[in-house]
């Protein structure tokens, strides 16, 4: 993110700096014994419940605990857990006559060896599904031989790379954590844009699994080169070599996206496998069809970022209409900034006109309110009356003059009155309070 850095596209940030609500930073609870989270205990729960369901039950006693009941992070209870004590197995059922041999060794995943004792929960985290299934061969050449009856018994542990200092408070709530993964995404990708240059990225994981990102198009089209550096520059944040930023907003987003692939993002609340998309989606970026380069012809118009990677969804829902006993699937629709208040119309009408027939709907993090002259209507939006006019009319409801015309290119162009003046609104979503650091 170095070479290619352009300082002065930071300056660009409009944020008026969310008010730092006091609230004392919250980190892991010191664990202790008898506690569900002992490590002790986790060891026990692993195996008695396997290992997602136990990284769930440590969370959930982690969260309950964690909000505020003033226990330290550091604390000397962490590894007074107690005496390593035997694990002991679940007893045979019908108590035969010899005694088998119990386990008493975990798998570290990060060293790949097998370890006695207990893990140390600062620093080690169950293993979740994709690492366990990435180590299954070894796990099921070896787990009889540690005297686990099953490997889905074995106690697996990673080292954590990262760990959450702060939060989460509740500015993160109503928006999903993978909405909030994508605007970091368009954030970080957005110090790669000129500062004349599309105002908007949209991220979205789109239906070939890849990270959907588009500018908005007209005068301040992204150029190729700010795609190839866009890119270079997600490469890079993956990159753990590569230096944080040293910019607070910056690092802050750059570690919750490093604390994600490095997999320790996804305990607790963040286990969701819609996450997991993200971070899949983040090797491989997608700029197909995001109008790179498009100027709309040299003529006024825009089709803003977020309108091009749903009508790209759009198309994906219409061949692939889900039964109603699948039930809706969500499309996350990330970005830099809240939607301007066509685009939020827009999202409405693509949910109540178009997702609903498919079993789709799109989730963004928000408007702000605003139109934009020469705002684009996608065609995919043109070409479904009533979804085109829930959206003229609440556009004219908004700015009575308010007109669409047809510019030479064909697309519907958004004429708004001289009067209208938008108000100064704060275009950027809430700032979410939880904050991570590496190890
Ligand atoms: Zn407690
Ligand atoms: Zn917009």
């Amino acid at each position: 993110m170095r070479a290619h850095d352009l300082p002065e596209a930071l300056g660009k940030e409009t944020r008026k700096g969310a008010p730092a609500v006091g609230r004392p930073a919250i980190g892991r609870p010191e664990l202790q014994p008898g506690h569900p989270s002992a490590p002790s205990a986790a060891l026990a729960l692993q195996r008695a419940i396997g290992n997602t369901a136990t990284t769930r039950v440590v969370e959930e006693s982690r969260h309950r605990h964690g909000a505020g009941s003033g226990h330290g992070r550091t604390g000397a209870g962490a590894a007074a857990s107690g005496t390593p004590t035997v694990q002991r197995a679940p007893a045979p059922g019908g108590a035969g006559p010899k005694e088998e041999a119990k386990p008493t060794e975990w798998f570290n995943a990060t060293t790949g060896k097998w370890q006695g004792g207990q893990p140390d929960p600062e620093t080690m985290r169950p293993a979740h599904g994709g690492e366990r299934l990435l180590l299954k061969p070894k796990l099921e050449a070896e787990y009889a031989a540690k005297h686990y009856t099953d490997v889905g018994q074995v106690p697996v542990f990673k080292a954590r790379a990262y760990r959450r200092k702060k939060g989460p408070g509740p500015a993160s709530t109503g928006r999903s954590p993978e909405l909030r993964m994508l605007d970091r995404l368009g954030r970080l990708g957005m110090s790669q844009i000129r500062p004349e240059g599309t105002p908007h990225l949209a991220t979205s994981v789109m239906p070939n699994g890849r990270l959907g990102i588009a500018g908005n198009t007209g005068r301040s089209h992204v150029t190729g080169a700010e795609r190839d550096n866009v890119n270079q520059e997600l490469a890079d944040v993956q990159d753990e070599s590569v230096e944080p930023y040293g910019q607070r907003r910056m690092d802050k987003d750059l570690h919750k996206v490093r604390a994600m692939q490095a997999g320790d993002y996804f305990e607790g609340a963040y286990n969701r496998p819609q996450l997991g998309a993200v971070a899949k989606a983040l090797k491989n970026p997608d700029w197909s069809g995001s109008g790179v380069g498009d100027n709309n012809g040299g003529q006024p118009g825009s089709q803003h970022g977020e309108m091009t990677l749903l009508g790209q969804h759009i198309a994906d829902w219409k061949a692939n209409p889900r039964q109603r006993e699948q039930g809706m699937k969500t499309v996350d629709m990330g970005g830099v900034k809240l939607a301007c208040a066509a685009c939020q119309w827009a999202f409405e009408a693509a949910n109540q006109f178009i997702g609903s027939k498919y079993g789709y709907r799109v989730a963004a993090s928000g408007g702000h309110g605003m139109l934009f002259r020469n705002w684009i209507m996608p065609k995919w939006l043109a070409e479904v009356p009533e979804a085109r006019k829930y959206v003229e009319s609440k556009i004219k409801a908004k700015a009575p003059g308010a007109r669409f015309y047809e510019g030479s290119s064909g697309a519907l162009v958004l004429y708004l009155p001289k009067d209208y003046k938008s108000a100064d609104a704060d275009q950027d979503p809430a700032e979410s309070e939880s904050e991570w650091e590496p190890i």
